[in-house]
C-alpha cells in the first residue's frame, strides 16, 4: 500500500476525556471543531459520548450538522462562530445552539427563530469573538429574559499559568455575569489546568482530548506510519531531494518514504524531524516534498516496511517543536491521504 496509516486510539480519546472531567469543578463537554482536530468529528465525537460527555461545540454551523448527525437528538451542540446569516435552517434543522456573539447575531437570531435556544459568548479581554462588556450590559436584561443556556468567554493565555492576562480575564468574567442564575463556561484545556476558580459550570476542554500539550498527563491519541518506497545507496559527495540540500558525507542507505507536505507533514519541520524505526531514530535527510520524504537509514540492522513518524517516541508536541508550530497545527493539518484506522 501506498499511502501511510494514521492510527487513531478512541480509547485514549476516551480516557483523555475522563481524566479531564475527573479535574473538573463541574460538567466536562468537548470540542470537536475542525473534524475533531484532524480526526474525524463524527467518530470522535462518539466515543466522548460514550464516555460521557453532553455538550459539544463546533466552529461552524456546518460542523454542527456533521456532529447531530453522527450523535442523534439528545447531546448539546454549540457553535462559536453564532448565528450567522443564513445559518437559521441549518441551525433549527439539526438543533443546533449558536453561541451569539453581537447585538446583530442576537437580532437576526430572536427574529428568524424565536424561541429557539442560544448561547451568549462574551469577550473578556481576547477581541476575537463575543461581546464587549458595554454591548452586553445594554443587551443582558433583554437576553435573560430569553433564557440563554449558557454564557462563556474564552482565555487568550491560559498554556502560560503565570500570565496576568489570566487573572484579568477570570475577573471580568466574574464582573460580567456576577449576580446572575446562568450557566456559565470560560475554561479550555489550558484554563482547566489553572484550577478551580476557571471552571464555572462547564468546562470546554479541545486539546487535552487528542493527547496533546498543554495537558502532560493525558495519552498520545495518533500514530503515524509511512511506507518506505523506494531504498538507495548513496555515495560520498552526492547530493538528494530538492535543491541538492543534503550531501552525503558517509556512504548512506537511504529510505524514500510515501508522505509528504500535502499531507500535512508540514515542509519547515525539515531535518529536526525524525523517523522511528522502533525506538531507533532515522533522519531526515533534504527537503520534504509534497508527496515523499527522504530518511538517513543507514544505522538500522534492517530497514522496516514503514517507519513512524508520530507515536510514543515522538509524539505530536515533539514534531510540532521540529516544524516551529503547535499540536492543534500538526493534528488539524493530517491529511486526506492517510488511510485512517479507528482503534478501540
Ligand atoms: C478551540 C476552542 C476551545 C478548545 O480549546 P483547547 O485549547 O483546544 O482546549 C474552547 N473554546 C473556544 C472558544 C475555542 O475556540
Amino acid at each position: 500500500m501506498g499511502t501511510a496509516t494514521l492510527t487513531i486510539d478512541h480509547s485514549a480519546i476516551a480516557a483523555n476525556w475522563r481524566a479531564l472531567a475527573g479535574l473538573s469543578a463541574g460538567e466536562t463537554g468537548a470540542v470537536v471543531k475542525a473534524d475533531g482536530y484532524g480526526l474525524g468529528a463524527a467518530k470522535v465525537a462518539q466515543t466522548l459520548a460514550l464516555a460521557g460527555a453532553r455538550t459539544f461545540f463546533v466552529a461552524v454551523a456546518e460542523e454542527g450538522a456533521a456532529v447531530r448527525a453522527a450523535l442523534g437528538p439528545g447531546p448539546e451542540i454549540c457553535v462559536f462562530s453564532g448565528h450567522m446569516e443564513g445559518d437559521a435552517d441549518r441551525i433549527r434543522g439539526h438543533d443546533l445552539t449558536p453561541m451569539l456573539n453581537s447585538v446583530d447575531q442576537m437580532l437576526r437570531h430572536v427574529e428568524a427563530l424565536p424561541g429557539h435556544p442560544f448561547g451568549i459568548q462574551l469577550d473578556t479581554g481576547m477581541n476575537r469573538l463575543g461581546m464587549e462588556p458595554a454591548e452586553w450590559a445594554a443587551l443582558r436584561d433583554v437576553d435573560l429574559g430569553r433564557a440563554p443556556s449558557l454564557v462563556m468567554s474564552h482565555l487568550a493565555c491560559a498554556d502560560e499559568p503565570g500570565h496576568p492576562m489570566n487573572a484579568r480575564q477570570l475577573h471580568a468574567f466574574h464582573e460580567m455575569t456576577q449576580g446572575l442564575s446562568l450557566r456559565r463556561s470560560l475554561a479550555a484545556t489550558g484554563g482547566m489546568l489553572l484550577g478551580r476558580d476557571y471552571h464555572f459550570d462547564l468546562c470546554r476542554p479541545g486539546i487535552g482530548l487528542y493527547g496533546a500539550h498543554p495537558f502532560v498527563d493525558g495519552t498520545p491519541v495518533v500514530s503515524l506510519d509511512i511506507p518506505v518506497i523506494q531504498l538507495r545507496d548513496v555515495a560520498p559527495g552526492e547530493s538528494v531531494g530538492y535543491a541538492n540540500a543534503w550531501v552525503a558525507e558517509r556512504p548512506t542507505l537511504v529510505a524514500t518514504i510515501s508522505a509528504g507536505y500535502a499531507d500535512g507533514l508540514i515542509r519547515a519541520m525539515g531535518p529536526r524531524a525524525r523517523l522511528f524505526a522502533q525506538d531507533t531514530p532515522c533522519p531526515v535527510i533534504g527537503r520534504v516534498s509534497m508527496d515523499l520524504i527522504t530518511v538517513d537509514v543507514t544505522d538500522l540492522d534492517e530497514v522496516p516496511s514503514s517507519l513512524r513518524l508520530l507515536g510514543e517516541v515522538q509524539g505530536v508536541d515533539d514534531l510540532a517543536l521540529a516544524a516551529g508550530t503547535i499540536g492543534y497545527e500538526i493534528l488539524t493539518a493530517l491529511g486526506p491521504r492517510y488511510r485512517r484506522v479507528h482503534l478501540g
